[in-house]
This record gives structure tokens, C-alpha cells and sequence, in this order.
């Protein structure tokens, strides 16, 4: 529609044109049954169906194995701040009842604010156990302060037998990603986690990076999850990817030690009844299932793996140019920087506000840097199209010029 523009917002971000012009007609009507998406049972038999069919086009387009269960739940990302912490020191209590609670460690990779804040919810809920730093981006930056990049693979040490690993994928805010090819120094170091410790308990936290293309190692983990707000859908659903191992009776496990768990946060519940143990974000899920349709047609997360690639190396080449010229600045490493999140300043008094209100008088929103860091902030999630991104890197290529 002509009166849509482009958005570059770091989420709720934008969805594609075409599942909202069908979204739409779901709203007056679903699948023929004569009912609203957002009026509907979730005990209908259709949508019974539709869930089930949209867990399943995650597990097609990620090839999660049988030993995971896909989820849905609600609570955003920060719900699973707290319910990765409650459901694996449930698991730890189960598996070693007889350890000390400060025995049972929690390890975080910090590398911006969204891993800091799942940290700080660990030391709200640990109850007893540890919680430790397994690495720490800023103790590598140039100033000693800032998640400017990843930290080394040498700053990584983790725990022989932990209840929980943590790392976040993508950082939203500071703009890093562990998006290297494995092995290289901008990979997550699979190689350096325990290898005797049994089924790792190892939790990424995809929020921000989700269906942007294949996740490495995805068998590996124990938990990942994400928000549904940027690259899927609607907020309201949080997907989840559980080994089967961590779905486990957190009530036996409260015998053992800790408190209760809320019966919300639980994972077992949800295995059990295809996500369904309460009424859950019903317009959310079937916008999402629309959204994963369109991206099987499209070739799935390789097709937007590439599609991906080619935006980003566009905007970091004229990022680059800009920085040669004196007119931008990343605030972020060379090479560590996310594809999803471009973060960087615009150098010069007031040069920041022109730079947003020369974007928005092309039709290009949401590019104003979060709060905590200022700045400019471009996301490039899966629905941004690449005339989008043409447009924007046409725009920044003139604002170097007419700047230099
Ligand atoms: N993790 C990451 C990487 C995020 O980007 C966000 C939100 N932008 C969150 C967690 C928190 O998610 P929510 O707002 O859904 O609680």
C-alpha cells in the first residue's frame, strides 16, 4: 500500500505486505470457518491444527531433530530470563540431588545489555546457587566499559558441570553477533564447552536473530528461544526449542531444593498439551504460521541467509566509506557487527538529528539508536526488503557527500 514506508525498526519491526493483506482476511474469517482468528477457540479443531502445523514449519525449516519439542509460550524473551533459570536448576536438582545448592553454577556469556539482563534475572532467582560470568565483552573493549565487540575465544571459561550455559546470539542493542563460520574467532566456541558434563545445558537466546538463517549447532542446545516480534510475527509468541531432557517435573525438583516454580514459567506443562495448557497468543501463533508459509515458498532460512548476507554487506561497505570520510562511526568492532542490528554514530554537532530527519523526509523510519546507546540503529530483519535497503544505503551515500 502506498502509504507504507520503510521500517527499520528494531521490533515489533516490519512484516511482510502480503501475509498482513492476509492476515486481514483472517481477522474476518478463518480458514472458513466463519469466525475472527482473534475471536476464536483455541480448542477448535482448526486451530488445533493450525498450531500444530506451525510448530511443525519451524522444525522443517530449522531440521530440528525428534529429540526437541517445539513450543510456544508467552512472557516475550524476558520470560525466559526467569524460565531457563527455574526449569534447568529444576533439572540439576533432579540429576544431582545431593550437590549443595551453591554447588549448582549458573554460567553467562556477557555481550550486551539483553545477556546482562537475563544475568541479573539469574542472581534474582538463583536461590542458593552460583551464578558466574564465563565471559565478558567489555573487559575487551577499548575502553574497558562498552559491549563494543565478542570477546576472544581465549576470555571464554566455563564450568565443569553446569545447571545452565547462557549466551545471547544476536545483541540488539550494542549490535554484535556470534555469525562467523564455526570455528573462526566470531563463531560461539562450541569447542570450548565441557565435554564430559553429559547432555549440555547450553541456552541461546535467539530473539533477535531467529529464522534470519540456519542456527549452528542447533542440536547442541538444551534451550533456544525468541520472541516472535522480529522476525516472525506479531509480539505475543515466544517460540521455544527444548531437549526433551530439560522438560522435567519441577514439583519432584522443589523437593529437593529452591522454591516453587510458577506454573506459567514450567515447561512440561506446555510439552504436554501441544502449548496449549492455557489460551495462548492465538493471533500471534497464526500471523507467525503465515509468515513461516511465505518463507517456505521462498526457499527457507538458507534463502533468507543469503538474502540477509547481501543487505548487511551492503550497509557495512557505505558504513565503511562513511567512516574513511570522518562522517560515521560504528560502534561496534570490524567483523563483529550483527546482520540484523547496524549500530552507529553520525559525527559531528546535531549531525545525528539530521541524518534521522533526512531519512524520514525519504520515507525511512525507525532508525533512531536505542536509548542506552544512541546513536543510529538499522535493522535488517527478514522483512526489510532490499529496495529498502538500496534506498537507505543511496541515502547514507549522499549524506557522506554532501557531509565531506
Ligand atoms: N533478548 C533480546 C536479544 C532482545 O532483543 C529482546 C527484546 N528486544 C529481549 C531479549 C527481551 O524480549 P521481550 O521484550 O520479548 O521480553
Amino acid at each position: 500500500a502506498e502509504s507504507r514506508i520503510a521500517n527499520f525498526g528494531a521490533g515489533p519491526s516490519a512484516l511482510p505486505e502480503s501475509v498482513l493483506v492476509e492476515a486481514a482476511k483472517g481477522l474476518l474469517n478463518f480458514n472458513g470457518t466463519g469466525i475472527g482468528i482473534a475471536e476464536i477457540s483455541h480448542r477448535s479443531k482448526e486451530f488445533g491444527a493450525y498450531i500444530k502445523e506451525t510448530a511443525n514449519l519451524i522444525r522443517e525449516q530449522l531440521d530440528v531433530p525428534s529429540t526437541h519439542e517445539v513450543l510456544f509460550m508467552q512472557g516475550g524473551g524476558t520470560g525466559q530470563f526467569s524460565a531457563v533459570v527455574l526449569n534447568l536448576l529444576a533439572r540439576h536438582r533432579l540429576l544431582h540431588p545431593d550437590l549443595p545448592e551453591h554447588d549448582r553454577i549458573l554460567d553467562y556469556v556477557l555481550t550486551g545489555s539483553w545477556s546482562k539482563a537475563a544475568y541479573t534475572e539469574a542472581m534474582r532467582l538463583a536461590h542458593g546457587a552460583t551464578v558466574r560470568i564465563a565471559a565478558d565483552s567489555r573487559a575487551h573493549s577499548a575502553d574497558g566499559k562498552s559491549f563494543d565487540g565478542l570477546p576472544p575465544h581465549s576470555g571464554f571459561t566455563f564450568s565443569p558441570n553446569p545447571a545452565l550455559i547462557y549466551y545471547c546470539e544476536n545483541e540488539t542493542v550494542s549490535g554484535t553477533q556470534f555469525a562467523g563460520e564455526e570455528g573462526t574467532p566470531t563463531s560461539f566456541p562450541f569447542h570450548l564447552l565441557p565435554t564430559d558434563a553429559g547432555l549440555l545445558p547450553l541456552v541461546g537466546d535467539y530473539s533477535s536473530s531467529f529464522m534470519s538463517r540456519p542456527i549452528p549447532r542447533l542440536a547442541d542446545h538444551a534451550i533456544i528461544y525468541a520472541g516472535a516480534q522480529k522476525n516472525l510475527g506479531p509480539a505475543g509468541a515466544t517460540i521455544l526449542i527444548v531437549r526433551k531432557d530439560c522438560i522435567v517435573d519441577v514439583d519432584a525438583a522443589a523437593k529437593i531444593g529452591g522454591a516453587p516454580v510458577p506454573i506459567s514459567l514450567a515447561y512440561r506443562p506446555y510439552a504436554a498439551n501441544d502449548s496449549m495448557p492455557n489460551t495462548p497468543s492465538v493471533l500471534a501463533i497464526y500471523i507467525s504460521g503465515l509468515v513461516l508459509k511465505r518463507n517456505k515458498a521462498l526457499g527457507g532460512v538458507r534463502y533468507y541467509e543469503e538474502f540477509n548476507r547481501r543487505k548487511k554487506e551492503k550497509v557495512y561497505e557505505v558504513l565503511k566509506e562513511g567512516e574513511a570520510r570522518g562522517v560515521f562511526k560504528s560502534k561496534v568492532r570490524e567483523g563483529e557487527g550483527s546482520w540484523m542490528n547496524i549500530v552507529f554514530g553520525v559525527l559531528g554537532d546535531g549531525a545525528e538529528a539530521r541524518f534521522l530527519e533526512g531519512a524520514e523526509l525519504r520515507g525511512m523510519k525507525g532508525l533512531k539508536g536505542h536509548r542506552s546507546v544512541g546513536g543510529i540503529r538499522v535493522s535488517l530483519y527478514n522483512a526489510v526488503t532490499e529496495e529498502w535497503t538500496d534506498q537507505l544505503v543511496a541515502y547514507m551515500r549522499d549524506f557522506i557527500a554532501e557531509q565531506s
